[in-house]
């Protein structure tokens, strides 16, 4: 038997964090199989899918290295319409399913109470089908659903607590778990990996595949993931979207190793790891199914040790969106004219220790390429106190008469001139950094002003003394 497995995303929102995960277990376990991948748009939600989310999903898969045309897919849900509706009509001719018309408020005027589920009033009715009958399943009375579950072993629910539940609308329309299951069977679909928020439908969507007659799949309800409160993630309050992770400058590769590591572990004291390894060692069986923390500060730090990790080219490459705004990423404050390749190669090694994720770049590097410095007025304010302007004309006279224009004279020259005031190198550099890059953080100073060059830092520290005035 050929496992196939499948991602089935709803195209109705931002691609989430969750559904990446998600995405890659079944990528992996059927790489591990030899079995198929399959992606499967579920775009039945008329009114919530938007074609722009397809195309999200599509480019945030490949972004995270499920590459287009290295699957199955995508099909769409939708295509496969006239089997759902086959399938209903099957459950009904079988006596599998029956019609009910009844309202929400005439099952809570028999049952008492808004919380009951349905009471099966319809049953044994006959009721035809028309317009605003709604198709139920008929549940067994008795025994109970068995799901084999890789990571959850096997889940039992008894069958009279699992009420008559609705597959197709008043209008004849397939419900979700009816679509959901048809298109799995019809795909040949041998394993079911997908969020645990799905659980509570396993046992009804199992009832199907017996009642059409053909062998379950086996399932894996992978754990919820949680922000540090330990919330279900939800876009309206986390970050949950992967591709403003990618605006952010989060490496696909730290991503991916990141997300795997939600409710599993490679081998030994490791967590960052190559791929390979992950795509070896992985194993569904043994994801934790307790709600997995997404957290975010880690993710962060990963993604600092994936960004030194790289050779230097390739950070440079890695920052180009960053450095020229591509896409959907802002443009940063200087012009293209002003970009200068050269000065950026200089400091890019400097700052590839400094940043954790790429968009950070830009703060650092901008005061190479803008005509002048973007003042940080609070950080001015805090560093630019008494004596910083006589100590700016010390700094100005004795770099005017280096000779040679590096680093390590421009070090050795500061550190003259404060201790001259009696100041040690931090506290003299405090206002030099300010009047040149306009912040109190950022590159290794004098590496930053070698790459400036004398005429633009002098200007600078003028201009910022003559404010000073
Ligand atoms: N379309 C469903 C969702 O996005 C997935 C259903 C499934 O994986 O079975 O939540």
């Amino acid at each position: 038997m050929t496992v196939r497995v499948r991602f089935a995303p709803s195209p109705t929102g931002m691609f989430h964090v969750g559904g990446a995960r998600s995405a890659l277990q079944n990528w992996i376990y059927a790489k591990q199989q030899g079995g198929v991948f399959v992606l499967r748009i579920e775009d039945t939600d008329a009114a919530r899918n938007k074609p722009e989310w397809t195309e999200g999903i599509l480019s945030a898969l490949d972004w995270i290295g499920i590459s287009r045309g290295s699957y199955e897919g995508p099909h769409f849900q939708s295509e496969n319409a006239g089997e759902h509706r086959a399938a209903a009509a099957r459950l009904y001719e079988s006596g599998r399913a029956y019609y009910c018309d009844c309202t929400r408020e005439d099952v809570q005027a028999r049952t008492g109470s808004q919380y009951q589920g349905y009471d099966g009033y319809h049953r044994d009715r006959g009721l035809g089908p028309g317009p605003g009958h709604a198709l139920r399943f008929r549940t067994p009375d008795e025994g109970a659903t068995v799901v084999v579950d890789l990571i959850r072993g096997e889940p039992t629910f008894e069958n009279k607590l699992i009420e008559d539940f609705v597959i197709a609308r008043g209008d004849g329309s397939p419900v979700f778990l009816l679509a959901n299951v048809v298109d799995d069977m019809t795909m040949g679909i041998t394993h079911v990996i997908r969020a645990e928020e799905h659980l509570p439908n396993t046992p009804k969507q199992q009832l199907l595949w017996d009642a059409l007659g053909v062998k379950p799949p086996i399932w894996a309800h992978v754990p919820v993931v949680v922000n540090e409160k330990r919330q279900k993630l939800s876009k309206r309050r986390d970050k949950v979207a992967l591709e403003a992770y990618r605006e952010e400058g989060y490496l696909p590769g730290a991503m991916r190793n990141y997300l795997m590591l939600l409710g599993w572990a490679p081998s030994g004291d490791r967590e960052i790891v190559p791929w390979s390894v992950i795509e070896e060692e992985f194993r569904l069986e043994e994801v934790n199914p307790s709600p997995a923390f997404f957290d975010e500060k880690k993710l962060r730090a990963f993604n600092g040790d994936y960004i030194r990790a790289l050779p230097v080219a390739e950070f440079v490459d890695a920052c180009q969106p960053w450095l020229t705004g591509t896409g959907t990423i802002a443009p940063p404050p200087w012009q293209p004219e002003e970009f200068d390749a050269d000065a950026f190669a200089a400091v890019a090694p400097l700052a590839q220790t400094r940043i954790a994720v790429l968009s950070e770049i830009v703060p650092n590097v901008d005061f190479l390429f803008l005509a002048s410095p973007l003042i940080d007025e609070a950080a001015w304010a805090k560093t630019m106190k008494d004596g910083s302007a006589e100590l700016l004309d010390d700094a100005v006279a004795a770099f005017e008469a280096l000779e040679s224009w590096d680093a390590e004279s421009l070090k050795s020259t500061l550190e003259v001139v404060g201790t001259a005031r009696g100041l040690k190198l931090g506290k003299t550099q405090a206002p030099v950094r300010v009047a040149v890059t306009g912040r109190t953080v950022g590159l290794p100073l004098f590496e930053s002003l070698e790459v400036l060059g004398r005429e633009r830092t002098l200007t600078r520290m003028r201009a910022a003394r003559l404010r000073l005035v």
